[in-house]
């Protein structure tokens, strides 16, 4: 059975936010962290996934910040799938609106409750193993999806191309995000590919060595 996984980032909102859809050759698709905040840019992404014929079958989210969660009622609404996220960012989820409102952004409430990741709840829909990696720091409930096979890391803002998330917002921490960034983030292969919530990708080996925030420490 062929289980190459691929995947599409598109740049939405005023955030620029990166919204990541991962697909296999079957068709499976999910998608993290849905930014899409108007019209077009929701048409963008659905024209994606119509063109590729692409069945989504669940909405992952890396935190519970708002820019990443922009499009999320509108994807609950199109594709009919569950939600999942850390509990440890219910806090912000449940406080989307009152956070999109601060910010002078149009937000409708979701059309559906958002589920937590456990191993008791079916999440991974791709025959590939896909290990979530907690890394608090950026937010209490921040987490990585870690495709084990194509070395990809899904990794919200926990880390960014010789960046780091922020750490002053509600949740957040710097010595927890560098803890979080060292011991799981570096301790993977160097030749994992980082997928961060915003900029470009990047890779563990060149973070290791030029990221100027988290030092790595052997
Ligand atoms: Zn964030
Ligand atoms: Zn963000």
């Amino acid at each position: 059975m062929d289980t190459l996984i691929t995947y599409r980032c598109f740049t939405f909102n005023p955030f620029q936010e990166n919204t990541y859809v991962i697909y296999n050759t079957q068709g499976t698709a999910v998608i993290i962290d849905p930014g899409c905040c108007n019209n077009t840019e929701e048409q963008m992404l659905s024209k994606f996934i119509a063109d590729e014929k692409l069945q989504v079958k669940a909405l992952w989210l890396s935190h519970g910040h708002i820019d990443h969660i922009l499009g999320l009622t509108y994807c609950q609404n199109q594709f009919q799938v569950n939600t999942y996220m850390h509990p440890d960012d219910s806090f912000l989820t449940d406080r989307a609106a009152e956070t999109a409102r601060l910010y002078g952004l149009s937000f409708t409430p979701f059309l559906m409750p958002l589920h937590f990741f456990s191993s008791e709840v079916f999440w991974n829909p791709f025959e590939t193993e896909i290990s979530l990696l907690h890394l608090p720091g950026h937010s209490p409930g921040s987490i990585g999806f870690y495709f084990t096979s194509t070395a990809l890391l899904f990794c919200g803002d926990v880390i960014m191309r010789e960046s780091i998330g922020r750490t002053d917002l509600p949740g957040g921490s710097y010595e927890v995000l560098k803890q979080s960034i060292q011991k799981k983030v570096y301790a993977l292969p160097e030749s994992v590919t980082l997928l961060s919530g915003h900029g470009p990708k990047t890779t563990v080996a060149w973070e290791k060595k030029y990221n100027p925030f988290v030092p790595y420490e052997n």
